[in-house]
């Protein structure tokens, strides 16, 4: 390929799917480069692959509806499995004013069309999870066409498709340099010393989004943060087909991924850069698991098989979309803050509908980067 037209710096799920989309709109002469030996070296093969869109903001819960569409479509139009599994997101609330939270989410899912999503009381909350402590359960909400994703499947997925309609891929080529002039990027430069020209730049370096702008001495907000993810390497201690069941006091949740329990609890850490899964962080895990999961045995976390990795966090915890302040050409799409594989089949499309100046599918402006210079931040019923 000569000199790319497009080019897109991060090929995790999301660059992936903005390459796939423009190149089903017809543009040629894409390259898409990334810093990894090979796909799903950041965060996309870190995720745990959950899907919902039980959301507290309008915004999220369409940009989750798009995206199951598009999964609903994906073996069709790619010739491979997402993995979307309708198994359910099941949240627990511990006290009233969590309850009210619930409800007012629910609402709005409603009225944006989610109205399968459905305020529960205690005694079903147990018939959907029997396995969860009834004490202190308040109520709960639960949507069974949240569920689960596999993510690698998707980025193998849009990488692949996307080749086949002549978008090129390179790996191992990490920018460290990008050359800004008239508010117009003209080219970078990468770790092997190549420099590439281009007329477009696309930033989807997830948790790296922020430090990539800063080559361009422009701002992004977007920062990475370490969460953590506890494996219990036992197979036979919980069913495979539980919801994700979610405690909104703590955001503490567990999944049951190809037979094995998954713990979470998104508790920030004191170094944001490493990717250490700590040992304090763990034995509170393994004891709420002990206080709010009904199991024979108690859940010990596999120490080796337990792994953490970065979330892409905005100040609204909101995606961010559009062309970056301060220059014409240089775009980013990062910030989903943790739902980034979830919502990627629609962020690919609504980029390339940016790009290519259509309509886009759903209204997304308040996504874009320039709401935290003018201080219109995306607001939202907080529960998880
Ligand atoms: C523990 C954990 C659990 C999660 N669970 C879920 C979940 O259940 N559901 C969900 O939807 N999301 C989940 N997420 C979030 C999800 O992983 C991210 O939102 C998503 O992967 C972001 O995709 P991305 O393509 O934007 O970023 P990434 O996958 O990180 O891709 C960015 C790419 O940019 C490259 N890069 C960085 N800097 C440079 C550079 N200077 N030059 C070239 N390339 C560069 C990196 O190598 C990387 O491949 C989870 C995340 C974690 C950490």
């Amino acid at each position: 390929m000569n000199a790319p037209e497009i080019l897109i710096i991060g090929s995790g799920v999301t660059g992936a799917s903005i390459a796939y989309h423009l190149s089903v709109k017809g543009l040629k002469k894409i390259l898409v480069i990334d810093s990894g030996e090979k796909p799903g070296e950041g965060s996309t093969s870190k995720a745990t692959g959950g899907f919902r869109a039980q959301f507290g903001s309008e915004i999220n819960i369409k940009l989750s509806l798009l995206s199951r569409d598009k999964l609903l479509n994906f073996e069709k139009e790619h010739g491979l499995s997402s993995g979307y599994d309708p198994k359910g997101y099941l949240f627990i609330a511990s006290s009233e004013d969590e309850f009210e939270n619930l409800k007012k989410a629910n609402s709005l899912q409603h009225l944006c069309g989610l109205t399968e999503a459905e305020i529960l009381d205690p005694a079903k909350i147990v018939e959907i999870n029997p396995y969860v402590n009834q004490e202190s359960i308040y109520g709960g909400s639960f949507c069974h066409s949240d569920g689960f994703i596999k993510p690698m499947n998707i980025l193998r997925a849009y990488i692949s498709s996307a080749e086949k309609l002549g978008v090129k891929f390179m790996w191992n080529k990490k920018v460290t340099e990008i050359i800004r002039g008239n508010g117009k990027i003209t080219e970078v430069r990468t770790s092997d010393g190549e420099v590439i020209r281009a007329d477009l730049f696309i930033n989807s370096c997830g948790a790296w989004a922020g430090e990539l702008a800063t080559l361009a001495g422009l701002k992004l907000h977007v920062i990475p943060r370490k969460r953590q993810v506890a494996f219990v390497n036992d197979r036979n201690l919980l069913p495979e087909d539980l919801p994700m069941t979610v405690w909104i006091k703590d955001g503490f949740h567990f999944r049951i991924r190809d037979n094995y329990p998954l713990l979470l609890l998104p508790e920030d850490s004191a170094d944001d850069s490493s990717t250490e899964v700590e040992e304090k962080w763990l034995m509170k895990v393994e004891s709420i698991a002990s206080e709010r999961i009904m199991t024979d045995k108690k859940m010990i976390a596999d120490r080796e098989k337990s792994w953490s990795g970065l979330y892409e966090m905005s100040p609204d915890e909101h995606a961010v979309l559009g062309l970056i302040d301060g220059t014409d050409n240089f775009y980013v799409a990062s910030g989903s803050s943790g739902h980034g594989v979830m919502h990627s089949p629609a962020i690919g499309l609504l980029m390339s509908e940016i790009i290519t100046g259509s309509k886009t599918t759903i209204e997304i402006s308040s996504l874009n980067p320039s709401r935290f210079k003018n201080k219109k931040l995306i607001e939202s019923v907080k529960f998880f």
